[in-house]
């Protein structure tokens, strides 16, 4: 199936016309209805749909058939999880109960992913007696599934019969010599085979359930770890066949490499990219493949939006002391999503309507674009305090549109009241985290704070509390070009000549 490319359309240098001046980029209007109708509530196959609904993971995959060289199964595996250890392992029926509980108490969870800590299809019962259980107590949760790929076409059967229709699979190269530099070793038909050999034959399995998923209609995401000096220069041929092979989105995540995870690169001192080159590589991609961008490298047992971690209200012997009325929640839980499609709508009317009749909104042409961070707690809103943002959202804004680019992840600045003020080390990583960024748009900021943004010329804006994100960034865009923040490309130029 040829899928049309989201985000392909790059930023113009200057201009915009009335249609598109203002707008934001809306990864779903150019796909299908039948991708939409799937994708609309899966808060990471949607960009848009990750500020509004959650996901879980459930660890019921301890075993791993390959070795990566970024990944210490003592600790989450990198496929797909941030270093951390994984709080308990479950049984299958631990892990239903698990989602029944979550799914009560967090009715915006959608989905329900089996990504490790080991290989989902290294431990294909395990996986599969989960899918079952949820399957038949809770139809309405999307069924995920996370692999290394190695033993995929083996199991597209089941996966299909199960009616998992969205799978990621790991594919850091299409090159067994690049290969051998990241995976040590696969476990083949009893048989540990090193090296390029071993590669090879992953690479081969990979593909193979590629195509034998998109033969069946499952939505594919491609998840590739960015090396550098490894694979990152191969990644963009790795972008173009999985492409062509049907995969409906890529998402390239940055090497986790610390000394004390353990992994053979966190030792080895191999660095990890920075968050511009990891933009770069991410555009350099997008004209062959749809990117995610809002990927938060979970843990294998992560609960809740993507950004937070609720799996500490979720543990085991929380759950056995908790009364789930299922047959309420399904309620409550329709409920809640009728909510969130009804607040979707009206937003995308109420934009919508913006555009066509303040023509005093559309902005001038010519005026370059500028980097904007987002304080936020979801739901689509400036609605997190500057101090207590674990994370930035990062905004392009243009004339042309307002372009979502990714998640930064910080320390907080303040961690309580009697802390609050005492966080320098940790204001430092987020100047420097947001660098590039000209300003900063939070619920509200501390005096100390706001002074030292404004040294550091990332200016802060506490004045759009509450009010959608698009809209926020949009409102200070517009301010900076009024007061001459932002010089025309044109007399960028004529400066320059
Ligand atoms: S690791 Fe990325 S793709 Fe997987 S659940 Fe988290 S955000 Fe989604």
């Amino acid at each position: 199936m040829e899928l049309p490319i989201l985000n392909r359309e790059q930023t113009p240098a200057g201009g915009c016309s009335k249609s598109a001046c203002g707008t934001t980029t809306d990864q779903m209007t150019h796909l299908p209805e039948a991708i939409r109708e799937k994708v609309h509530n899966h808060p990471c196959y949607s960009e848009e749909a990750h500020h509004h609904y959650a996901r879980m993971h459930v660890a019921v995959a301890p075993a791993c058939n390959i070795q990566c060289h970024y990944c210490n199964r003592k600790y989450d595996c990198a496929n797909e999880s941030r270093p951390g250890v994984v709080s308990e392992l479950l049984s299958p029926t631990q892990a239903a109960k698990k989602v029944l509980a979550v799914a009560s108490q967090i009715p915006q969870m959608t989905v329900l992913g089996v990504a490790g800590p080991g290989d989902p299809l290294a431990n294909p019962e395990r996986t599969f007696e989960t899918f079952e259980e949820i399957a038949a107590k809770a139809p309405d949760i999307k069924l995920c599934l996370s692999t290394n790929g190695l033993n995929l076409p083996d199991n597209v059967d089941r996966i299909a019969a199960l009616n998992v229709d969205h799978v990621t699979i790991t594919i850091n190269c299409v090159d067994p010599e690049v290969g051998a530099e990241i995976y040590p070793w696969i476990f083949w038909n009893n048989r540990r085979i090193r090296g390029a050999k071993g590669a090879k034959i992953l690479i081969r399995q990979q593909q193979k359930g590629l195509e034998m998923l998109v033969e069946r209609g499952i939505l594919v995401k491609v998840n590739s770890v960015m090396i550098p000096g490894v694979n990152d220069a191969h990644l963009k041929e790795v972008s173009k066949i999985v492409k062509q092979k049907g995969a409906f989105l890529h998402n390239v995540m940055p090497l986790i490499a610390e000394a004390e995870h353990g992994t053979f690169y966190g030792v080895m001192g191999q660095r990890s990219p920075t968050a511009s080159d990891l933009q770069a590589l991410q555009d350099d991609c997008s004209g062959d493949m749809n990117m995610m961008r809002h990927c938060r490298q979970c843990r294998a047992d992560a609960v809740g939006l993507l950004g937070e971690d609720r799996g500490q209200e979720f543990t085991m012997d929380k759950i056995e002391h908790m009364e789930i009325d299922f047959e309420a929640a399904m309620v409550k839980r329709k409920q809640v999503h009728d909510g969130i499609e009804a607040m979707r709508a009206e937003r995308k009317t109420a934009q919508e309507t913006a555009q066509e009749t303040a023509p005093e909104a559309i902005l001038p042409q010519g005026c370059r674009p500028a980097l904007l961070a987002v304080a936020s707690k979801g739901s689509g809103l400036v609605n997190e305090h500057f101090g207590h943002a674990r994370e930035f959202l990062i905004y392009e804004a243009s004339p042309a549109e307002v372009r979502f680019m990714g998640a930064r992840k910080v320390p907080a600045y303040c961690t309580g009241a009697m802390e609050c003020g005492d966080g320098e080390t940790a204001l430092d990583v987020i100047l420097d985290t947001l660098s590039d960024c000209e300003g900063v748009i939070s619920a509200k900021v501390g005096i100390d704070p706001w002074a030292q943004l404004e040294a550091a010329g990332i200016q802060p804006y506490g004045e759009y509390a509450m009010e959608p994100i698009e809209d926020a960034v949009r409102a200070v865009y517009g301010e900076m070009i009024k007061s001459g923040r932002l010089e025309s490309t044109d007399a960028m130029i004529s400066q320059a000549g």
